[in-house]
């Protein structure tokens, strides 16, 4: 049976107003399972307007309110897990064993943190020596967007609303979609926690729809965005001249850096193939090129790629599988072209380089086996542009200051990741690698009260713990004279 979803609108569940909707596929059959609302301008104006409605009382509620809210979705998010998880790995094509120990764990999380969080957030203040004291206010802003992309759904899409519905502020959210099941699910969700109507408003549809109008509404005073640095820089164009607030999330070309000093452990290995695999490679935080010092070059590449070539490529819903489905055609069918693309440029494919046949329900799913290549400068369009998917390089360095000019010879500086045990050599690169994130003999080890963002076509702006906080309120400073 196909799904049907609905908007969310100011409490109530909708049908979008022109009656048009979209097939969501699940990637592993290439079937249409669910259909998601095809929103227009209509739905957006609708939305907005509940959402500014709403936001005074919303504001007003205290944040201790707030946080029980955010708790109750977090707690009914985590009773009905097994579900969301499935649905999660259906719509999107990941393995359900991941969307059930990172994608939904995670969202549960983001939701009882940022509700933690604003029971605890306090205000500066500044004495002038006795003259005046200086307090400074945390004002939510009133409507924000939130838009977020189709890797990991439920994960960025809490990532955002929590802290902005815990700053006090109203949303409209608009998910990707092409994975709009889990939202819709969330929707549901919040209804039964009882938010007030309005406060959270979650509108399907496209980008180039949905997602621009809410961005050019003059009624939105910030657009959280997750997604590609072309949306990117299309949403900042459309935004600067109203003067919103921005904060962008973009893409990644992240390198890995492994020294001849690192003392790899079989399990820092799994680490080092799980950062250009997991999620079949579609996490923007994922090290697709992988820089390996010369002297340790050979010995590396046979026990990496004999840990590769382990990984199983299969139905999402197997246990035994590792990499699932990519998302949808139109990304299969460019990730296929890169791979192409390296092999004209020159690549060696030392393993996977194409699509994988599934048998069974799965035959005619878009899955592409790891891949791994060699022979490549770093200066070629592989190494370059965003794959976004299964396909890592090997480009070996012969010292430190080599290795730095590779890994920050890349328009992107969203995480890179270093492995040795030398501590003032991690302590140097740190330093000189110009990049949001830095991992030192780790990946993925995520602590939400630290700030998360690119530098250069990454992104502007930082998510996370207080900076998540302030980006949803503006600062406002009170003089008061004491003399
Ligand atoms: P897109 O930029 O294509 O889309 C992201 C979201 O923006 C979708 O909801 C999309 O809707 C919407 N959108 C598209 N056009 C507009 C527009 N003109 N105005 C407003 N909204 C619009 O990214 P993908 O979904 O393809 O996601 C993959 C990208 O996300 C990769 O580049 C990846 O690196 C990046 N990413 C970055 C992360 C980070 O934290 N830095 C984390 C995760 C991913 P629609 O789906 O209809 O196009």
């Amino acid at each position: 049976m196909t799904l049907a979803l609905a908007n969310l609108i100011d409490g109530r569940l909708q049908p979008p107003r022109d009656g048009a909707y979209l097939e969501v596929f699940e990637p592993a059959t290439a079937t249409v399972f669910a259909r998601c609302p095809d929103s227009g301008a209509a739905d957006v104006e609708a939305a907005v307007a509940a959402a500014a409605h709403a936001a005074p009382g919303w504001a007003a509620t205290p944040a201790s309110e707030r946080a029980r809210l955010l708790d109750r979705l977090a707690d009914l998010i985590e009773s009905d897990l097994e579900s969301f998880a499935l649905l999660e790995s259906r719509d999107s094509g990941k393995p359900v064993a991941l969307a059930r120990s990172l994608d939904i764990p995670r969202a549960v999380a983001n939701l009882r943190f940022f509700a933690a969080a604003i029971t605890q957030w306090a205000s500066e203040a500044h004495p002038m020596d006795g003259r005046a004291l200086n307090v400074t206010l945390h004002q939510p802003l009133g409507v924000v967007a939130c838009i977020s992309p189709w890797n990991l759904p439920l994960y960025l899409l809490t990532w955002k609303i929590a802290p902005a519905l815990a700053a006090g502020n109203t949303v409209v959210a608009k998910p990707s979609e092409v994975t709009p099941c889990t939202a819709a699910r969330l929707a549901a969700a919040a209804i039964t926690a009882g938010f007030p109507p309005g406060v959270l408003n979650i509108v399907h549809g496209h980008g180039a729809g949905v997602g621009q109008a809410l961005v050019e509404h003059a009624r939105v005073k910030a657009i959280s965005f997750t997604g590609s640095t072309r949306t990117g820089a299309r949403i900042a164009a459309a935004a600067a001249p109203h003067f919103k607030k921005l904060s962008l999330e973009l893409g990644g070309k992240n390198p890995a850096i492994v020294f001849d000093d690192a003392e790899l452990s079989d399990a820092d290995l799994d680490t080092i193939v799980r950062s250009g695999f997991a999620n079949q490679g579609e996490i923007c935080l994922c090290g697709s090129r992988l820089l390996v010092q010369r002297s340790i070059y050979d010995a590396f590449k046979a026990r990496y790629l004999e840990r590769v070539q382990r990984l199983r490529v299969g139905d999402p819903q197997e246990a035994g599988s590792d990499l699932g489905a990519l998302v949808s055609k139109a990304h299969f069918d460019k990730v296929i072209s890169c791979i192409e693309r390296a092999r004209g440029e020159g690549g060696k494919l030392l393993c996977g380089g194409g699509p994988v046949a599934v048998e069974g329900r799965c035959a005619h799913g878009w899955f592409v086996a790891p891949t791994v290549i060699e022979g490549l400068s770093n200066c070629a369009l592989t190494n370059q542009e965003e794959i976004f998917g299964p396909v890592v390089s090997l480009i070996p360095f012969t010292d430190e200051s080599e290795a730095i000019a590779l890994a920050n010879a890349s328009g992107y500086g969203l995480a890179a990741s270093l492995w040795t045990r030398d501590l003032k050599r991690a302590h140097r690169l740190a330093a000189a690698l110009e990049f949001g994130i830095v991992w030192i003999n780790c990946w993925l080890l995520r602590d939400l009260r630290t700030p998360f963002g690119g530098v250069k076509h990454s992104g502007v702006g930082r998510e996370g713990g207080l900076d998540a906080l302030r980006f949803f309120t503006d600062a406002k400073n009170l003089c008061f004279d004491l003399s």
